[in-house]
């Protein structure tokens, strides 16, 4: 069979869940047994998102060979149940830097060097590089923003141009827009899907599909109407209803046969899906008999996107738990005073402190972990949340006053956590942190090796400061275990107590390997020490 390759814009506005819709479809069509693979197109000029603040861009999710992409690889590899590489997130800034540096090397031969033909070139040979690297059935595409974007129009172009080059039978345009409802009127309003559907047109790429995000089901005139108007078949029209849990929109898709209109327009041949234990999941994660209620605290928590794989990692731990879950945000900016904290926190069933960056919120965080050692709450600090762990039992147990991180304060008597050598001659700040997959030995007999059942794993890492070597001594001494470090034993990757029902901290990343079917080890334990039956 050739590759197929299929292309996901999205219209009218942006946050859509364009990424969720991208790998649902992804998920239906691996359910036939197809091998699929999915890439996100983002228009912005950075290479990465790495060095964008969470407020502009959400999380920034790390793969296993260390890149810093888009939150949308996250849902990829959630639905997929499959590790993307680097090659699954091409940036503007990316496509204009290999282009280039190939002009400075002088490798167009003479050439005026433009957007059409040498920019769509360069899109289009990472999308076949991708589908060629992984020799995969399927690519899906999807192009961030909305159609009309200035950004965007080369990404558009190269899409259009794909059909040219690979033939009608090998390509496919799905387009996801919303129908809102207006009350007012009583009606769902088609006009927006209509002026975007235009202009995509006008550009040169009628849509095969349509992804309808709307409140509620669209009626059969609805869909007469958006067929009309966009000209696509009524059953292309397809309605993404909202739903409680977004691992039931392949299941939505499903039902209005999608995947079969999909397969028929790329003349794929394939039998039946296999679609029987993500409805498992869906049907278990409705219908929760406990219930849980997780603190997470941190910095960004009014926009929550950047806490993305760390919700959607308790959602799959409390799922495995049969518990429903609830999450309190808690912002550490304002958690400075320890009787409003003691007040907050006594109502949470476990607590969680996340990654993050700068000292802003810092103090509030090293309250919040001794709150949690003191009163025997279950407690997961991940990475700076592990950091906070360290800096608390240092100044708390060991009596070091004032130790810290060098990140906060460089002049600390007590630097607990500081800069490897290699990090402090680093100057570039984008991609130059400890990145991506990383090994870690489990040590006997303790709760981390009980918990992961095995004595090497591997986790994804984004930092760049570590446990101070110097330290470990003292503070082992005083009942802090290290129960997870690297192979050569220099780097901490895992800190816990004994005496406690769950106090861990990790240097990785445990939420971005967490999948619907297969929670993380540490987020599932961590999940069962706070669960309460009910
Ligand atoms: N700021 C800390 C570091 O760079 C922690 C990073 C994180 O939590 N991802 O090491």
């Amino acid at each position: 069979m050739e590759t197929k390759y299929i292309f996901v814009t999205g219209g009218v506005v942006s946050s859509l869940g364009k990424g969720v819709a991208t790998a649902s479809i992804g998920l239906l069509l691996k359910s036939y047994g197809l091998k699929v693979t999915l890439q996100k197109i983002d228009p912005y000029i950075n290479v990465d998102p790495g060095t964008m603040n969470p407020y502009q861009h959400g999380e920034v999710y790390v793969t296993k060979d260390g890149a810093e992409c888009d939150l949308d690889l996250g849902h990829y590899e959630r639905f997929l149940n499959n590790s993307l590489t680097r090659d699954n997130n091409i940036t503007t800034g990316q496509i204009y830097y290999s282009v280039i540096t190939k002009e400075r090397r002088g490798e167009y031969l003479g050439k005026t060097v433009q957007v059409v033909p040498h920019i769509t070139d360069e899109i289009k040979s990472r999308v076949m590089k991708l589908a060629k690297a992984n020799h995969v059935d399927v690519v899906i595409t999807e192009i961030g923003g909305t159609v009309g974007d200035i950004e965007g129009q080369p990404f558009l172009e190269a899409a259009r141009q794909m059909r040219l080059d690979q033939g009608r039978n090998n390509t496919m345009y799905i387009h996801l827009t919303l129908v809102p409802y207006i009350k007012a009127a009583r009606e769902f309003k088609t006009k927006p899907t209509q002026h975007s559907v235009r202009e995509l047109r006008a550009i040169g790429i009628q849509p095969d599909v349509l992804v309808c995000r709307s409140d509620s089901w669209l009626t059969d005139d609805e869909r007469k109407k958006i067929s009309l108007f966009c000209n696509v078949p009524t059953e292309a029209v397809i309605d993404a209803v909202d739903v409680e849990c977004i691992y039931e929109i392949p299941l939505v898709f499903h039902k209005q046969r999608l995947d079969n209109l999909i397969l028929s327009n790329l003349g794929i041949d394939v039998g039946e899906p296999d679609l029987e234990e993500w409805g498992l999941f869906v049907d278990r994660a409705k219908s929760p008999s406990k219930s849980v209620e997780i603190a997470v605290c941190g910095k960004y928590v009014e926009l929550r996107d950047s806490y993305k794989s760390i919700m959607e990692s308790l959602y799959h731990a409390a799922v495995a738990n049969d518990a429903k879950l609830k999450i309190k945000w808690i912002d550490t900016d304002r958690m400075e005073d320890e009787i409003q904290l003691g007040n907050t926190l006594a109502y949470a069933d476990g607590i969680l402190i996340p990654g993050g960056f700068g000292m802003r919120g810092v103090e509030g965080k090293i309250k919040i972990v001794k709150y949690a050692r003191e009163n025997k709450k279950p407690f997961l600090g991940i990475c700076l949340g592990l950091q906070c762990m360290i800096i608390e039992y240092a100044r708390n147990v060991c009596g070091m006053k004032g130790a810290n991180s060098t990140e906060f304060d460089d002049s600390t008597a007590y630097p607990v956590i500081d800069l490897l050598p290699e990090q402090k001659k680093i100057k570039n700040l984008g991609g130059t942190m400890r990145l991506g997959d990383w090994p870690c030995q489990l040590e006997p007999k303790t709760l981390a090796r009980k918990i992961y059942g095995k004595d090497l794993v591997q986790e994804r890492h984004r930092h760049r400061y570590e446990v101070n070597p110097r330290y470990i001594k003292s503070l082992n001494d005083k009942g802090l275990v290290f129960s997870g470090r690297s192979p050569n034993r220099k780097l901490m990757e895992i800190a816990e107590i004994n005496g406690h029902p769950f106090y861990v901290g990790t240097q990785f990343h445990p939420e971005f390997t967490s999948r619907p079917l297969a929670p993380n080890p540490i987020f599932y334990h961590f999940i069962s020490a706070s669960v309460k039956k009910i």
